[in-house]
């Protein structure tokens, strides 16, 4: 039967060691918890040239974001584990990736398919002291409607710990491929409310486990939705307008959204459950959106959101470091306590 590695139960003696041993590493230079944010894509080609693009916009959206949060960024283009393939691929890396580096307290995943719109809003970790695993979801939407989208697993953040490690355990079974994964599905259709007939996914598969097992879990899970630590694109792209026109970024919320994520898009390839040129159109824009926060930093910005091309909003001076950095992204860490 499938194993995703070698059982360890003492993973928070180890890492403690190991950070006692290694104390330089161990703390990072803001004095904060570590992040490593993890990302990824197919190894091959996109069938549609024009995916590409967008993985590496999508990845520059994210370099940028952790550049100017302090935040440790990894990409993955490798197939680790035949079994666990697509959006499966998540749980043998992130794994992989906690054991390999104790140095990291989160491991904080994310879809490559979603765009981070607020370059100032930071991840509001002291409220997570208490808990391992962080989602954006809804306590209503899973325990008592069942719902298949009660939680979504595009953007999620895990705590480097002996838990996260059983979690992983306990989520993994339904993901190797081919005839498990096929009957899994089947399992999940019935179980969870709107969720069509399709193959068991990883996302079905944690809500399942709460349901089961909700004592084992539940009191280390935290189910976000006072921002968007992912958000439904389609529900937000409508609004950007709106949003440049009376908030700024920093918010987070509705005012002015975290992230969008383009659940349902599949602009590398396979059949989507949106018109690939819908997915594209949006992708440009919600990156352009994000993008803004930039360039606003180097005094452009682009012409409209539709567009890569770019205007001037400020001249060159020959004193440069006199212009006002209205959001505090040119050097964050000095605005910080
Ligand atoms: N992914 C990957 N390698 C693969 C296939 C998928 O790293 O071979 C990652 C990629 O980041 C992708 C994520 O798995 O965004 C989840 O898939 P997708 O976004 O297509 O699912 P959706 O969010 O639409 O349900
Ligand atoms: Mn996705």
């Amino acid at each position: 039967t499938y194993s995703i590695g070698p059982k360890i139960s003492d993973w928070n003696e180890q890492r403690r060691a190991w950070l006692m041993e290694n104390p330089e590493i161990a703390e990072s230079s803001d004095g904060k918890p570590r992040i490593l944010l993890v990302t990824g894509s197919p190894p091959k080609p996109c069938d549609n040239p024009a995916g590409d693009h967008y993985l590496l916009k999508a990845i520059k959206n994210k370099i940028d974001y952790c550049r100017l949060h302090n935040i440790e960024i990894f990409y993955n283009l490798a197939h680790l584990d035949g079994e666990m393939s697509g959006y499966w691929s998540k749980l043998p890396l992130i794994r992989k990736l906690m054991v390999s580096h104790p140095e990291f307290e989160w491991i904080w995943w994310m879809d490559s398919d979603a765009i981070i719109t607020d370059m100032v809003f930071e991840l509001p970790l002291e409220k997570y002291k208490d808990y391992n695993f962080i989602l954006h979801g809804w306590e209503k939407e899973i325990y008592e409607k069942i719902s298949w989208v009660g939680l979504n697993t595009g953007s999620l953040l895990i705590r480097n710990c002996q838990w996260s490690l059983d979690l992983i355990d306990a989520w993994a079974p339904m993901g190797p491929k081919g005839k498990v994964r096929e009957e899994a599905g089947k399992v999940l259709t019935e179980a969870l409310a709107g969720r069509p007939a399709f193959e068991a996914d990883d996302q079905s598969a944690l809500i399942y486990l709460l349901l089961k097992q909700k004592d084992l879990w539940g009191g280390k899970v935290y189910l976000e939705n006072s921002y968007y630590l992912h958000g439904f694109w389609v529900a937000i792209v409508e609004k950007y307008d709106d949003v440049m026109e009376n908030y700024h970024p920093g918010y987070g919320d509705e005012r002015w959204p975290f992230v969008t994520h383009f659940v349902g898009c599949k602009p590398c390839g396979s059949y989507g459950d949106y018109p690939v040129e819908k997915c594209l159109k949006e992708m440009e824009r919600s990156f352009n959106f994000g993008d803004n926060q930039i360039l606003q930093m180097y005094g452009f910005q682009h012409r409209t959101l539709a567009t890569f091309k770019v205007k001037r909003t400020q001249n060159d001076t020959d004193h440069p470091l006199e212009i006002q950095d209205d959001l505090n992204l040119l050097h964050p860490q000095f605005g910080q306590s």
